[in-house]
């Protein structure tokens, strides 16, 4: 078989510390992982000590993951684009540190949702905002690139809309530290259709038209527990929701997406393993 291109994986447990993430995604055959490098629900986070930054590069390094593959996401608190003056000031500030950390860890990349107008600005003022944010934070952090996750478009959330990624990287001042992460699952309840090789090809042509493949840094592969368009985030396992395989095949015989982390957020970690196998299979049928 020769050396995959595509690097696929999970978002694996940190539990015990950082340190743990790469054993546990080796563990499952993967060739890439997410983590959080805190708690996911709080605001306040203990610093990484040299002990665990010293132990999770050699664990990396052990299980033959390079910063490429890795794809880190912040916090869930997180509002880059916050209506309000002190919220944005929190967000801004947690971004920073979550940025710092990824450095800390000589990883490259951060992955976010983009943020939420919580209906009290207008959605264009919003999206400025998280451009302004991401300028503010790639200003304080070097070597990290911010990578922005489209959304299903729950509620307030922006981020649904190819448009509204390409709007905040337009407002972005350094183009070569921000990218964009697909979520299978989002892009499909946020109206673009997944079903099929052809529907695939057009919402992804669509991508390269108002967005640009150059910007994708990265992949969520989860299929989609609700229909189509409904714009509600309830991911499922390959192949068991309203997606289904030939999304995964497309996205596993198309060149513009290797080289990237590609990590599964479906919801039986017990399978995880098998998801990532069947995955690679489809690469050589
Ligand atoms: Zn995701
Ligand atoms: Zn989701």
């Amino acid at each position: 078989m020769p050396q995959p291109s595509k690097f696929v994986g999970a978002h694996v447990s940190a539990a015990g510390g950082v340190q743990n993430a790469p054993l546990n995604a080796r563990e499952i055959g993967a060739r890439a992982f997410a983590l959080f490098t805190k708690n996911q629900r709080r605001w306040e986070a203990k610093p990484l000590t040299d002990e665990v930054i010293e132990q999770f590069k050699v664990n990396c390094v052990e299980c033959g993951f390079e910063p490429n593959q890795i794809l880190p996401h912040d916090s869930y608190l997180i509002n880059l684009g916050h209506p309000d003056r002190e919220g944005l000031e929190k967000s801004r500030a947690a971004f920073i540190d979550e940025l710092q950390r990824c450095a800390q860890l000589g990883l490259t990349l951060l992955n976010f949702h983009p943020g939420s107008h919580l209906s009290r600005i207008d959605q264009d003022a919003c999206l400025d905002r998280v451009a302004e944010s991401i300028n503010i934070a790639l200003d304080r952090v070097e070597g990290v690139t911010a990578v922005i996750e489209n959304t299903a478009g729950q509620g307030s959330n922006l981020g649904h809309r190819f448009e509204q990624l390409a709007r905040i990287i337009d407002g972005v001042e350094d183009k070569s530290r921000v990218g964009v992460c697909l979520d299978t699952c989002h892009t499909f309840v946020a109206g673009y259709d997944l079903r099929g090789m052809e529907a695939c090809r057009q919402s992804f042509d669509e991508f390269e038209r108002i967005v640009g493949f150059e910007y994708l840094r990265g992949m969520h592969l989860n299929d989609a527990k609700v229909d189509f368009a409904t714009r509600v985030d309830r991911h499922h396992s390959l192949g068991q929701g309203y997606i289904g395989w030939d999304c995964f095949e497309f996205i596993m015989r198309d060149p513009r997406f290797d080289g990237i982390p590609m990590v599964l957020e479906t919801i039986d970690s017990s399978i995880w393993a098998d998801e990532i196998r069947a995955l690679y299979q489809l690469q050589y049928q």
